[in-house]
């Protein structure tokens, strides 16, 4: 782009802002730049968005997504930034406070970088408070149709059931206490409360539980809805002068589940109609089953005694899977997806991609789509081919790694203390982790055979050189022993602990 906005130019006596952006800036102009940048946007744009909206709906739900971005048009990609135009001033701002960083983040995990957002406002509509109907006429896409066949009437996802769930360490607590609130709804732990970190599978688990109660107990009405769309829904009752309806609609549910609670910070109105709703639920035996990113405590902006309520029932968290569990999961998914995944690729992936579950299946789908696209069988070079960008994670494999950060990670991983690494103990338990130590300071430090041996306590480097190449012909037969040497290589660049 030749020009930039200009950031105090008066366009229709609206004034640009820029709202401490960078490279943000929201103007109220439709002007010829712009309309060139449209003519040159072509289909990609449209593409580009609708992968948008689909990730975007998946963190802050459908009725979020139909409400506030289903009228935003995409208009032109252009040098690294994205042109969106949305009908009124007020829409803009709201989707600047609450869905820009979902937009940004992913639109670089669809890119592959950090897109810039350019927010145009549509010279007609300005004035407007609330969209305009003609927006919601166009048809829906393919992505939207999918979706909407996939979520019932009452909010829940249709495959996230108990028997698509894969049960590990990290989330067994977690689904037991969802089996039994399945089991016998409002009796035991009310409310439940769900946290841990995202893509770990919190809204499959309430999912599951909502479609089991339905199946055991007949006739139950279950609610599933984010908190947002919680928020949004009494935004739209207050507006039309309608609260009646919004507290009666609730407090009939038997079962009312709400995801991502933590969205609930500092919406002070949204809390008060919650605590209502929650203290006449309970009272009346109902269940509620609640998730978050946080544990109760930790959720800033949040009422005392709302907090304090949801600690009244169980809570329980899901740590990240194990590589065992990844495996499973990438195996349940492949089938799911029919995707031919061999045990050897599921392994390998699940072994470099560690961060949650959502980025598993993201890679498997890749993958998947590769093969077809291009007639090839999943092989182990290809996953390294397609998932290169996620298997380096967020951090930097080429930055510079030391001795001592491999030692200690060797030692964090063994669960043995440095001094005996690099003791002259023979021990089994230190003379194996030394092996791999040395073995990747090698190839993660590129240090030499002397310069190991010095300082694994001044050995010669022939025990250096003896250890590389005893961990290297393992590795050829060893599946165990690479997905080891992937974990600790893990710890060393920061992705796991
Ligand atoms: P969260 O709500 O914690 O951010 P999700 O429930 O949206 O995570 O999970 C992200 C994706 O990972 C979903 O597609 C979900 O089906 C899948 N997933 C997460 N955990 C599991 C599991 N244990 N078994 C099968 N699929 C899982
Ligand atoms: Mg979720």
């Amino acid at each position: 782009m030749g020009e930039k906005y200009v950031e105090n130019l008066v366009v229709q006596g609206e004034k640009l802002r820029s709202l401490g952006h960078v490279g943000e800036l929201f103007t109220g102009v439709n002007n010829s730049l712009l309309a060139a940048q449209r003519e040159g946007g072509g289909g990609g744009v449209q593409q580009v968005w609708e992968q948008v909206l689909a990730q975007v709906e998946e963190k802050v739900g459908r009725v979020t997504t139909e409400t506030w971005l289903k009228p935003v048009k995409p208009l032109a990609l252009r040098e690294e930034t994205l042109h969106l135009e949305v009908p009124n001033a007020l829409f803009r701002d709201w989707l600047l406070e609450n869905l820009l960083p979902h937009i940004r983040k992913s639109l670089e995990t669809i890119l592959g970088f950090a897109a810039q957002i350019v927010i145009h406002v549509a010279a007609k509509q300005q004035g407007e408070l609330f969209p305009s109907q003609r927006y919601e006429e166009r048809e829906p896409t393919k992505a939207e149709s999918a979706r909407a066949t996939n979520t019932k009437k009452n909010g829940l996802v249709s495959n996230y059931t108990f028997s698509s769930f894969i049960v590990g360490a990290g989330n067994q607590f977690a689904n037991a206490a969802a089996r039994a609130v399945a089991e016998h709804p409002g009796k035991h732990y009310n409310p439940l409360f769900i946290y841990g970190g995202v893509g770990l599978g919190k809204t499959h688990l309430i999912n599951a539980i909502g479609h089991e109660t339905i199946v055991k107990q007949g006739g139950k009405s279950v609610f599933y809805l984010s908190s947002e769309t919680f928020t949004n829904e009494l935004i739209a009752h207050l507006r039309r002068d309608r609260m009646d309806d919004f507290k009666t609609k609730f407090r009939q549910a038997d079962v009312l589940i709400i995801d991502d609670i933590q969205f609930l910070s500092g919406r002070e109105r949204t809390q008060e109609e919650f605590f209502h709703t929650f203290n006449t639920l309970h009272q009346a035996h109902k269940q509620i089953i609640l998730t978050s990113d946080k544990f109760p405590n930790e959720i800033e902006g949040l009422e005392e005694r709302l907090r304090n309520r949801f600690e009244w029932g169980l809570i329980a968290d899901i740590q990240p899977p194990d590589l065992e569990t990844r495996v499973a999961i990438l195996q349940k998914k492949a089938q799911q997806k029919k995707i031919q995944l061999p045990h050897d690729v599921s392994l390998f992936i699940a072994t470099h991609v560690t961060a949650n579950v959502r980025e598993l299946e993201g890679g498997l789908t890749k993958l998947g789509a590769y093969s077809t696209m291009t007639d090839t069988p999943i092989t182990i070079d290809l996953a390294q081919q397609v998932l290169q960008n996620l298997m380096r994670g967020g951090k930097d494999r080429d930055q510079e790694v030391s001795v001592e950060t491999v030692q200690k990670a060797v030692c964090k991983y063994f669960a043995i203390r440095v001094v005996d690494l690099t003791s002259k103990k023979r021990t089994q338990m230190v003379a194996f982790p030394r092996q791999v130590a040395m073995f990747l300071c090698r190839k993660l430090a590129g240090a030499s055979y002397p310069m190991i041996g010095v300082r694994f306590g001044g050995k010669d480097h022939t025990t250096a050189l003896y250890a590389c190449a005893s961990i290297e012909k393992r590795l050829k037969l060893d599946e165990e022993l690479r997905a080891v040497l992937a974990r600790i290589e893990n710890i060393v660049f920061g992705q796991e602990n």
